[in-house]
């Protein structure tokens, strides 16, 4: 099978494409690079020996789109190309519902003109809200978002799933990833953020590393088990072979089908700091700061849909996710360093 990966060039894109590749599979992807560098793509080459046809485009640019959908005949597409940083969205947020709609919509206009009808959605946990119990069940209603990004996934998976009521053939599936953290095992590949990172585990390893001097934790009196928050942390590959799994699935259904992808065990951020500490044998200096607005005290993933109908299960421990992640960032101090745009 042929797989466009929209935004195939960023932390899970990359990844897999890896695992897609190994499978047999051909890869397009498509990236304008603005949060990802060529240079990923160059190791995913290198890692599979396969070729990847690639094109620097931006997804919401139709013209650009439609040349690229005429030129391959595509199977499926898997969708990652959005924009992802909660705390900028709410500071830009014209910018990130022009983007991520758009790309959503000028790739199901594209399909639709190509006659293409599998599509695999990079959602996300945060479209539960903050009124739902944990763990969370694919089956309970999406809530609402304290920001822009929650927002653009929510709406994203109702245009998905109205699109695919529309239309008999389509099939959608909506993969909600939980808190995706490590490496491709090689050291090759990771995640390379821009800037100030965002997420917890790339803060550590930057640390660990003597890019920055110490973490700061976001609340230490929240009413868990050691007052900080609890999250649902998966290996990145665990993530990736997720993705096979729901392209597999997309290809023998229709309609929309919604997934979990975490592993259903949920650890403190002091936890992973800890985990971090022993695979890494090296100190993280933390300092309990104030909590950061819009976290959630805790939430994980009931993930027993994926694996009763994808036969999908996270086989990878938090030793090996903080081990990866530290044998990247060793093996690569500064990412991707000058060769990222
Ligand atoms: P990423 O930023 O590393 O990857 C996104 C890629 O999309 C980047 O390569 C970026 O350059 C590209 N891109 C963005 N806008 C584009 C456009 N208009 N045209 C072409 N390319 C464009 O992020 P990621 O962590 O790999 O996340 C992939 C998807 O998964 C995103 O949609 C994100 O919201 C979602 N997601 C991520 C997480 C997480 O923790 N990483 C959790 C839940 C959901
Ligand atoms: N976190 C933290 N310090 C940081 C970055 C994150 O204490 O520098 C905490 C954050 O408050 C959350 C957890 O780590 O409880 C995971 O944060 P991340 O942004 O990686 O994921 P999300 O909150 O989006 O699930």
């Amino acid at each position: 099978m042929t797989i466009l990966l929209a935004g195939g060039a960023g932390y899970i894109g990359s990844h897999t494409a890896v695992s897609l590749l190994e499978a047999g599979h051909d890869v397009v992807i498509v990236d304008n690079y603005i949060n990802s560098s060529p240079a990923a793509v160059d190791r995913v080459e290198e890692l599979t020996g396969r070729t990847v046809t690639r094109y620097r485009a931006d997804v919401t640019d139709k013209a650009a789109m439609t040349a690229i959908f005429a030129e391959n005949t595509i199977d499926c597409v898997i969708h990652f190309a959005g924009l992802k940083a909660v705390g900028e969205s709410g500071r830009v947020p014209l910018r990130y519902y022009r983007n991520n709609l758009d790309t959503t919509l000028t790739l199901l206009e594209c399909m639709a003109a190509a006659g293409v009808k599998r599509i695999v959605f990079s959602s996300s946990a945060t479209v539960y809200g903050d009124e739902n119990p944990v763990p969370y069940v694919e089956t309970m209603r999406r809530g609402g978002s304290s920001h822009p990004y929650g927002w653009t996934k929510i709406m994203m998976e109702q245009i998905f799933e109205d699109t695919a009521k529309a239309d008999s053939d389509l099939s959608v599936v909506l993969l909600r990833y939980f808190n995706p953290i490590g490496a491709h095992p090689s050291g090759r590949l990771g995640e390379d953020p821009r800037g100030v990172p965002n997420n917890l585990m790339p803060y550590i390893t930057q640390v660990a590393v003597g890019r920055r001097d110490r973490l700061t934790v976001f609340g230490g009196d929240y009413p868990t088990p050691d007052g900080t928050c609890r999250r649902d942390y998966l290996h990145i590959m665990d993530l990736a072979e997720g993705h096979l799994r729901a392209v597999e699935y997309a290809m023998a259904h229709t309609g929309t089908e919604v997934f979990n992808l975490g592993t259903g065990t949920p650890y403190s951020v002091l936890e992973i700091v800890h985990a971090f500490e022993s695979a890494s044998g090296v100190a993280i200096p933390c300092t309990i700061g104030p909590r950061r607005p819009g976290d959630l005290p805790q939430f994980w993933a009931d993930p027993s849909k994926a694996e009763r109908v994808l036969g999908w299960k996270a086989r990878r421990s938090l030793e090996d996710m903080c081990r990866d992640s530290w044998n990247w960032q060793r093996q690569n101090p500064m990412g991707y360093g000058e060769n990222k745009e």
